[in-house]
């Protein structure tokens, strides 16, 4: 349904449907010919490209009766969340453990939305009690009519993406050849993004790859996780550990399905947030740290011997999701420091001289 023109019936008719836009700035400093555009996420009604997997996720779980209304106990081991009138336990891995006084944003909006939250210590290995996965299963065990939908395993994950996320991208795309003056393929030449669970890369690339076969799928992992295939590439910065959030893993979640990705780029964090803040400052747009990921990934890729044709190509279309905003991570250090720039600018400066006191 489109989001305008239309009263929606609550705020889960405000999930998804996000806006696809042109990154020229982007294009123009890189000295790229393709049209760079970003599938921004946090324009959805929750903030983030996971609204699309919990909804419909809840919806299935509805229709095959394993939820019953006022009764069930929906938990979620996860990195962030939207629930729907069931009472909620988000178990959420605490990534910022050295920073407890600092408002931990996401929890902040969770228990805004009614939900419990349960903090997992960041260093617990995925199988072990304590991980956010762990401890959502011992609730489960001990809370009645208690369910985990469970992002890993649940095919709905990348259905949504295979039914939403890259509809709504090819939909637009291929409306915009006809209606805009800008060059284009008329079809998604290249879809880049960050793998978590992989539902978005996954889901996303069977739709992109019936629509044009020969879309390329680059799936972005931080140094430190061990999705990338071949698995050469996860030794470089092993053990590394990334404060980037919603991608990479220390285990192979069951809706990734490697054979849908064509090539996996590895980013670390400096690039990252370094790319989150052109998109900030750039095109205005206030997104989160993995957004960062998959355009350094993206950047990473175009520059590549494999990327360098599309790249050079005027007309082909390079789509770049963008998870979320920055309202996750207002109080992260990599984000004031980042606002907080060592060098003044001569603005600043012209600021500072007029309000001198004399
Ligand atoms: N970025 C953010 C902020 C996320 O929360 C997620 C989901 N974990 C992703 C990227 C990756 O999405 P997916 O789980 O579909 O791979």
């Amino acid at each position: 349904m489109p989001a305008t023109g239309h009263v929606l019936d609550n705020a889960l008719d405000a999930v998804g449907n996000t806006p696809l836009i042109r990154l020229d700035k982007i294009r123009s400093r890189e000295g790229i010919q393709c049209n760079l555009l970003g599938k921004v996420e946090y324009m959805s009604a929750g903030g983030s490209i996971k609204d699309r997997i919990a909804k419909r996720m809840v919806e299935a779980a509805e229709k095959d009766g394993k939820l019953s209304p006022g009764k069930s106990v929906v938990i979620e081991p996860t990195s962030g969340n939207t629930d729907k009138g069931y009472s909620v336990i988000i178990t959420l891995p605490n990534k910022m453990s050295l920073y407890l006084y600092y408002v931990q944003e996401k929890e902040a909006s969770l228990r805004a939305l009614g939900a419990e939250v349960v903090r997992t210590p960041a260093e617990a290995a995925w199988d072990s009690p304590e991980s956010h996965i762990g401890v959502a299963r011992r609730l489960q065990r001990e809370i009645p009519y208690a369910i985990i939908l469970d992002q890993y395993e649940n095919t709905n994950n990348p259905l949504a993406h295979e039914l939403t996320t890259a509809p709504e991208i090819i939909e637009a795309v291929v409306n915009s050849s006809s209606t805009s003056s800008r060059l284009s393929s008329g079809r998604v030449d290249a879809f880049i993004a960050g793998a978590g669970t992989g539902g978005t890369v996954s889901g996303s690339s069977r739709a992109l790859k019936k629509h044009n076969p020969d879309c390329v799928i680059v799936a972005v992992d931080p140094k430190g996780s061990i999705l990338a295939v071949p698995e050469s590439l996860n030794v470089d910065g092993s053990g590394e550990s990334y404060i980037v959030e919603g991608i990479g893993y220390d285990f192979l979640p069951a809706v990734l399905n490697r054979a849908d990705v064509d090539t996996w780029i590895k980013t670390n964090d400096l690039d990252a947030f370094a790319a989150a803040r052109i998109l900030m400052r750039e095109e205005g747009l206030l997104v989160g740290g993995s957004s960062g990921s998959a355009l350094a990934g993206a950047l990473q890729w175009l520059k590549s011997s494999e990327g360098e044709k599309l790249a050079s190509s005027g007309g082909k279309n390079v789509v770049v999701v963008l998870p979320d905003g920055i309202r996750n991570y207002m109080s992260k250090p990599w984000f004031l420091q980042m606002t907080m720039e060592a060098e003044p600018s001569p603005l600043a400066k012209q600021i500072a001289c007029i309000l001198k006191p004399t």
